[in-house]
């Protein structure tokens, strides 16, 4: 082969991409769909491949980067017979059924699929501050680890194609969860004249309070026991209550804490009332089979 890894899409995020991997000193293949963008790289040393097909076949192992599944199977689909024996790690963002379809449909070439999801802004790719989720065969991922280690700081998740996609958005999920209440409070802090920064040290104080709970509640939640040895669901309940009449009182937005109190009140509904709070985890998880 010409070079040890190739890059498929030179967008904002496949331009850092390539960047690191050239900065390891990985001997890098590119190409991308309007080829000026590949100028810059060139400069810094990256082979220009003339076609896709030539691309796929450069090397060893295929990351690709590209908008969107659509985008990357138009690119993929014609040059398919190339990826036997090869290693496709896809980055680009999508759910876990388009990761595991993707994963069938590289098996079926003949070829090796890991799927990505990155969890960092381009300009922080080659840094460690740049996480980078990966599922599929470890095999393949443990083998190229030195390659993928260019990009970032690599997490591997497990065999299941679909993993870095649901790691993706439950990420997410805490992320907005933890702004939207910081948010609320600057709300209701600010009836008061408090500004921003001056509440925000507080509100960190108990986001980071709350995230050490978590450890024990996970075991709480993995042996489905839900021993109150803090507080109870009925003694949560009340304090919601006041935050949904103290906002409504002073006319701040109250449509988060009366959703808590809503999948609060259905547990406690279904007899949970003396239950810690993450038995609440029934309110979000299909019922599942307990060992
Ligand atoms: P850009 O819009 O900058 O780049 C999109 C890339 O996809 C270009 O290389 C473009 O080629 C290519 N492309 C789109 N459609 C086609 C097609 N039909 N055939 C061939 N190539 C195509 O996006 P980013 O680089 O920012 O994002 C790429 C992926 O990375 C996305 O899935 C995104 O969600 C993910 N990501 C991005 C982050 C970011 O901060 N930017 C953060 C985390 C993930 P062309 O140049 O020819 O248009």
């Amino acid at each position: 082969t010409d070079s040890d890894v190739t890059l498929i899409g030179l967008g904002l995020m496949g331009k850092a991409l390539a960047g690191a991997l050239l900065g390891a000193g990985h001997r890098t293949t590119v190409w991308n769909r309007t080829a000026a963008k590949a100028e810059e790289l060139v400069a810094q040393g990256a082979l220009l491949a003339d076609s896709a097909d030539s691309a796929v076949t450069a090397s060893p192992v295929i990351i690709t980067c590209v908008s969107d599944y659509a985008s990357l199977q138009q690119v993929l689909t014609p040059v398919a017979d190339g990826l036997g024996g090869r290693v496709l790690v896809n980055l680009t963002s999508g759910d876990s059924a388009q990761a595991q379809e993707m994963a069938r449909w590289t098996e079926k070439q003949g070829g090796i699929y890991l799927d990505g999801a990155i969890m960092a802004v381009p300009p922080t790719i080659g840094t460690a501050a740049a996480v980078i989720l990966l599922s599929g065969p470890e095999s393949a991922f443990t083998t190229h680890q030195s390659t993928f280690d260019a990009l970032g700081t690599t997490a591997y998740l497990g065999e299941d194609h679909g993993l870095s996609a649901l790691y993706d958005v439950a990420g997410l999920s805490m992320m907005w969860g933890v702004l939207n209440a910081w948010l609320h409070g600057v709300a209701l802090l600010g009836t008061a004249g408090v500004n921003a920064s001056t509440y925000t040290p507080f509100a960190a104080q108990i986001a980071q309070e709350t995230v050490g709970w978590l450890a024990g509640y996970a075991d709480q939640v993995d042996s489905a026991t839900y021993p109150p040895d803090d507080a109870t669901l009925d003694t949560h309940a009340g304090g919601m209550t006041h935050l949904i009449e103290e906002s409504e009182r002073l006319g701040v937005n109250a449509e988060m804490p009366r959703l808590f109190k809503a999948l609060v009140d259905r547990a406690i509904a279904a007899g949970q009332g003396g239950s810690s709070y993450p038995v609440l985890v029934e309110q979000f998880a299909q019922p599942r089979a307990t060992s």
